[in-house]
């Protein structure tokens, strides 16, 4: 059922909508996402919290079409990409951004912060017309990525193991952003920092949501980081999403037991 609550003031324009969406690993032996379904409006942070192993990824790589689902329909702005083609995709690739984990991960050790935060700009530039930021340099473009991530700009000339965790993840956030994405799929953004540097990760990741008029979906097995972030809130266990609800009705009395289980540990 979709969810009938408000988004915080903003306007409820569908951004993504997610039908009855299946994904089984090992033939169909494990079943991984379960049939499920929700919404996602333009503006708002939809969050997405469940203990490690319930789907999260998995369900977060499908809405990508990094990985192909087994049965359902993924509607970003109101077409339906699950049977698109790569070419097909190509527009939706830049629409939907995803920040990982790890940022050691998704950043290639060889090449210099500059040059891998260019990189997806330069895949787009063709067909790209940036609203918030301008390309007149490869420099100056860089130097206006950095600014955003409230980095200094003398990171751009050094490689990822130059710099800490906190400082990986926000070049990262800033490769996402560059070619201004609808959507930026958050999975589990701060899992691999320290408290203070997930604190203002998070902090900025909103003033960056604000900013730049993106709509997050914010998975964490931290139900304190999603509440912080996000308006509404979605609880997922086992593959299904058991208990979605306004961030103000956390502690309601009408929550699902499983809800109210994570809520103890809070
Ligand atoms: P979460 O992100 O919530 O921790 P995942 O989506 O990573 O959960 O995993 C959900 C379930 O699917 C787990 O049981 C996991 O072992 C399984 N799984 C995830 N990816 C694969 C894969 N590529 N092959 C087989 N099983 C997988
Ligand atoms: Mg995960």
């Amino acid at each position: 059922m979709p969810c009938s609550v408000c988004t915080g003031g903003r306007s409820r324009l569908k951004l993504l909508t997610v039908s009855h969406v299946t994904k089984s690993y090992q033939g169909k032996e494990k079943l991984a996402v379960n049939n499920l379904s929700f919404e996602l409006f333009r503006g708002e942070c939809l969050g997405l919290v469940g203990e490690s192993g319930c789907g999260k990824s998995t369900l977060a790589r499908c809405l990508l079409r990094i990985e192909s689902i087994d049965e359902g329909s993924i509607q970003f702005n109101n077409t339906a990409i699950e049977h698109l083609n790569e070419r097909q995709l190509h527009p939706y690739r830049q629409k939907m951004q995803i920040v990982f984990q790890n940022p050691s991960a998704a950043l290639n050790p060889k090449l210099r912060i500059k040059d891998s935060l260019v990189d997806p700009y330069d895949v787009y530039r063709k067909k790209l017309k940036l609203r918030h930021f301008s390309y007149t340099s490869k420099e100056a473009f860089v130097k206006q990525l950095l600014e955003a991530v409230e980095l200094p700009e003398n990171i751009a000339n050094k490689y990822p193991h130059e710099i800490s965790g906190g400082q990986r993840q926000r070049v990262t956030i800033a490769r996402a952003i560059s070619i201004e994405p609808e959507l930026i799929v958050l999975d589990e953004p701060t899992a691999s920092l320290d408290v203070i540097s997930q604190g203002a990760v998070l902090d900025l990741l909103t003033k960056l949501r604000n900013t730049l008029d993106l709509s997050y979906l914010f998975i964490s097995h931290d139900l304190a980081a999603v509440h912080q972030m996000s308006q509404r809130i979605m609880v997922m266990k086992d593959g299904n999403i058991v208990d979605q609800f306004n961030r103000d009705q956390l502690f309601s009395d009408h929550r699902h037991p499983y809800t109210k289980e994570l809520i103890s540990i809070f």
